[in-house]
């Protein structure tokens, strides 16, 4: 037998070295930057992730009812730098390593990831707000006191309360 025959029958019994893709899903490295998820839970609506976002692929505005903030990622814009993830302070934003972002010229618009960032109430005044993380509130205003509090206020009661005396009057 030929050395070419050879190689087809080896070829043949040993089945293709390849992945049949799209047929089959491709394993991907767990450090590869793709598709961007949003935790609408952990957001604290601060808006950094939108401001760094070297694509302009994340948009946030006041949704129409006032109860929230829209929050939009648009796949086909973004540039998989990991900026947003990087600076996001809650961890609520990070890439995946999903790289299934091919689609039609057509669907771009609807090539979209959207969530909603719920407002609360203060618990001093009762203006809707989104409250930040327990982190945020250590960074701003130091590990001293009960500061737990402080996170579900507004900005205005968080800095009366601070005028009045402090965390310890919480
Ligand atoms: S990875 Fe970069 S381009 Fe993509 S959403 Fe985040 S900041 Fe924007
Ligand atoms: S940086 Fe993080 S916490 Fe801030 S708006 Fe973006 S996802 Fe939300």
């Amino acid at each position: 037998m030929s050395k070419f025959l050879k190689v087809i029958l080896k070829n043949l019994i040993k089945g293709p070295s390849t992945i049949k893709y799209p047929f089959e899903d491709s394993p991907a490295p767990e450090k590869l930057r793709g598709k961007i998820v949003h935790n609408a839970d952990a957001c604290v609506a601060c808006h950094l992730c939108e401001y760094v976002c070297a694509g302009g692929a994340i948009k946030m505005q006041e949704s129409e009812d006032k109860k929230g903030i829209d929050f939009v990622v648009w796949h086909d814009t973004c540039t998989f730098c990991g900026l947003c993830e990087y600076y996001c302070p809650t961890k609520a934003i990070h890439l995946t390593n999903d790289y299934h972002t091919a689609h039609l010229q057509a669907d771009k618009y609807n090539y979209v990831e959207k969530t909603f960032v719920k407002k609360q109430p203060c618990t001093c005044c009762g203006e809707p707000i989104v409250p930040i993380s327990l982190a945020m509130v250590e960074q701003i205003y130091g590990k001293e006191g009960d500061i737990r509090g402080l996170s579900k206020m507004c900005p205005q009661c968080r800095r009366k309360i601070l005028w009045k005396g402090g965390v310890s009057k919480l």
